[in-house]
């Protein structure tokens, strides 16, 4: 079947539909005509409900029932649309946020937003407006997995505030910068308890203190360890 995309015919197909007989009161040849060609409207996807499989897989639905609940759809909301538009009323279309009105002004139709019609409207249409904005106003944080508010400006946020960026995956650079610190820290702490062991301990006992506090060192990690705590020691004197 060949994906019907031909504006004139497809227009004739729904005035046809419209000034046609009720989908009730239509002879089996008439179902058929229209039943052809509204299907070749459809996308492969819902035209796959008309094949002889289908039909087979849930037999309680026949081909002909399917074939008038179609036509019986179509012809609800083209009668709803084409005669009220071209005697010149609004058909009104209604949206969880706001009801918008289609009139025909010219050779066009064009698209009234109506007021909203009571406060659960006015606030959806509030919430609405933000949703359209071209920057949208929300982020989802990508740590807690709360909405927050995203700022107007600058680039978007991922994360909804301080305690949750510090908690997310570090970058590289800062996960570099994090390894860099507890080095230096344990460094320094090494330095201090060699620098006690150095104060404590006569220099007989001294070697065998520190392996003891170090087992996990080698003998010329050691000896540079205590030399680099002498040389602090001489400087602060
Ligand atoms: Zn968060």
């Amino acid at each position: 079947m060949e994906y019907r995309d031909d504006r004139q015919e497809t227009a004739a197909l729904f005035a046809e539909l419209v000034n046609s007989k009720d989908e009730n009161d239509m002879s089996p040849e008439q179902l058929r005509h229209f039943a052809e060609d509204l299907k070749q409207l459809l996308s492969p996807k819902y035209q796959a409900e008309f094949t002889p499989e289908a039909v087979q897989a849930s037999p309680h639905n026949s081909l002909v029932n399917r074939e008038r609940d179609l036509i019986r759809s179509v012809q609800l909301n083209t009668r709803r649309w084409l005669p009220h538009l071209l005697e010149g009323k609004g058909v009104t279309l209604d949206r969880p946020h706001s009801s918008v009105v289609y009139r025909l002004k010219g050779s066009r139709m064009v698209e009234e937003l109506q007021p909203p019609r009571s406060k659960d409207e006015e606030i959806s249409k509030k919430l609405f407006d933000l949703l359209k904005e071209k920057r949208f106003p929300f982020g989802l944080c990508i740590v807690c997995h709360k909405v927050f508010v995203q700022s107007n400006k600058g680039k978007s946020r991922r994360y909804c505030s301080e305690p949750c960026k510090a908690k997310g995956v570090p970058s590289a650079a800062k996960r570099t910068e994090y390894v860099r610190e507890q080095r230096q820290k344990q460094r320094r702490q090494e330095l201090r308890m060699v620098k006690d062991i150095l104060r404590k301990w006569t220099e007989g006992e001294r070697w065998q203190k520190l392996q003891k506090a170090f087992p996990k060192k080698t003998r010329r990690q050691l000896l540079y360890l205590m030399k680099k705590a002498q040389q602090k020691q001489k400087k602060e004197g």
